[in-house]
C-alpha cells in the first residue's frame, strides 16, 4: 500500500510502499478515506515536533473499518470511523477524571508504537513509525481500538477527517477550554486551519466581536467567511494596539494563540483585558520559553490556559461536532479548499507552507 513518508528533518515528503503486520486482538484495520494536511504534520517535517525518522505522516483522518481483532467490542467491519490522535483508554487517571485529551496511554510518536506496544507498519521488513499511532496519510492503517470512534456513515469522510484534529482543536479551545460566553469579545492570533475553527467556535458561542489576526491577507479573507467581525493584518499594524482600539481600550475578553510562537503568545497575553482569558493552542518548539510580565499576571488577574486537542472528551465531542455539521451549525464544507491524491502529497505540503488553503485534504481511492 502507499503511504506518505518523510525520511528526515527538512526533507521532501514522498510516497512509499509500506506493509502492515498481522492484526492483533485489540486492533482495527482501517481503509482510509481522507486525511487532512495539518500544520502539526509540517511540524514533523521541520523538526518542531521531535520524532524518530523515517515516519508515516498524518494524524487527522477518517476511514472504514475492514477488520477487527477478536477482543474489539466497540467497532465492527463496515463501521465508518474518525481516528483520534490521543487514544481514549477510559481507564487511566485522566480518562476517569474528565480529561481524556491527556490520556496516559498516548501512542508514542517517537517509536510509532500503539498503546499495546505493537508497531504495525513496516517498510522492507523493518518497523516504521506511524504518527500519533494512526499514520493517516496511508491507504490503510492499523490502529488500537481506543484510537477510533464509530460515526454516522452518512457523512462524507473528507468532512469527518477534519474533526479528528483541526476542528476539534479550534472549536474545543473555545467551548471546552476557555468557555467563551455569549456577547463577549474574542481575538484570534492565526487564521489557519485551527484559527478558523476558533473563529467559528466563537461564532457558535455567540461572541459579539471576533477579531482575526494574521499576516496573510488570504487567511484574513477566510476568517471573514467563518465569522470574524474584524481583521487585523499584523504585518501592517500592531495587533495589540488595534485589538485594544476595537474593544474600547480595554482589551479582549478572550484571546487565542493558534500559531505556536512565544512572541505571538505574549501579544495574546497583552491584548486580553484585565481578568481576561488567554488560551494557547499553538505548539511551540520544545525549547521555546514564554515571557510575560510577572506583576501583570497578578495585578490584572489574567488567566493563561493551555488548550491541547481542544480539551476534548473524544467520544462525546467528535460525534457532537458531526451532529452540528449535519444541523448546519458547523461549517466543514468551506474548510476544504483543495483535495489532493496521495501522489500529490508534496504539493499539499507546499500549499500548506504557502498558506494557500483553509484546509487541504488527501483523499484516497474508494
Ligand atoms: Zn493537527
Ligand atoms: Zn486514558
Amino acid at each position: 500500500m502507499k503511504s506518505v513518508v518523510i525520511e528526515g528533518k527538512d526533507q521532501k515528503v514522498r510516497v512509499d510502499e509500506i506493509e502492515l503486520d498481522d492484526l492483533r486482538e485489540d486492533e482495527v484495520l482501517v481503509k482510509m478515506g481522507a486525511s487532512g494536511v495539518c500544520h502539526s504534520d509540517y511540524s514533523i517535517v521541520d523538526g518542531t515536533i521531535p520524532v524518530n525518522y523515517p515516519i508515516v505522516l498524518g494524524h487527522e483522518g477518517a476511514g472504514i473499518v475492514e477488520e477487527v481483532g477478536q477482543h474489539v467490542t466497540t467497532l465492527k467491519p463496515g463501521d465508518h470511523v474518525v481516528l483520534i490522535y490521543i487514544p481514549q483508554c477510559g481507564k487511566c487517571f485522566y480518562c476517569t477524571t474528565g480529561k481524556p485529551n491527556l490520556c496516559e496511554t498516548t501512542s508514542h510518536t517517537r517509536t510509532g508504537a500503539l498503546p499495546n506496544g505493537h508497531v504495525p507498519m513496516k517498510r522492507g521488513g523493518e518497523p516504521i513509525v506511524q504518527m500519533a499511532g494512526i499514520g493517516t496519510m496511508s491507504e490503510y492503517t492499523i490502529v488500537h481500538e481506543t484510537s477510533a470512534i464509530s460515526i454516522d456513515p452518512e457523512i462524507a469522510l473528507d468532512k469527518v477527517a477534519l474533526v479528528g484534529c483541526g476542528v476539534m482543536t479550534g472549536v474545543g479551545a473555545v467551548i471546552n477550554t476557555a468557555e467563551v460566553e455569549p456577547g463577549s469579545s474574542v481575538a484570534v492570533f492565526g487564521s489557519g486551519g485551527i484559527g478558523l475553527n476558533v473563529i467559528q467556535g466563537s461564532k457558535m458561542s455567540s461572541a459579539n466581536t471576533i477579531i482575526a489576526v494574521d499576516t496573510n491577507p488570504l487567511k484574513l479573507e477566510f476568517a471573514l467567511q467563518f465569522g470574524a467581525t474584524h481583521t487585523v493584518d499584523a504585518s501592517e499594524e500592531d495587533p495589540v494596539e488595534r485589538i485594544r482600539e476595537i474593544t474600547g481600550g480595554r482589551g479582549a475578553d478572550y484571546t487565542f494563540e493558534a500559531i505556536g510562537n512565544a512572541t505571538v503568545m505574549r501579544q495574546a497575553f497583552e491584548s486580553a483585558r484585565r481578568a481576561g482569558t488567554v488560551a494557547v493552542i499553538g505548539i511551540a518548539k520544545a525549547d521555546e520559553e514564554l515571557a510575560i510580565p510577572a506583576s501583570m499576571l497578578v495585578r490584572d488577574e489574567k488567566r493563561v490556559l493551555g488548550s491541547f486537542y481542544g480539551s476534548t472528551r473524544q467520544r462525546v465531542d467528535l460525534p457532537r461536532l458531526l451532529d452540528l455539521y449535519q444541523s448546519g451549525d458547523l461549517n466543514l464544507d468551506g474548510l476544504i479548499t483543495q483535495r489532493y491524491s496521495i501522489d500529490d502529497a508534496q504539493q499539499a505540503f507546499d500549499d500548506l507552507v504557502a498558506g494557500k488553503n483553509a484546509r487541504g485534504v488527501l483523499v484516497f481511492d474508494e
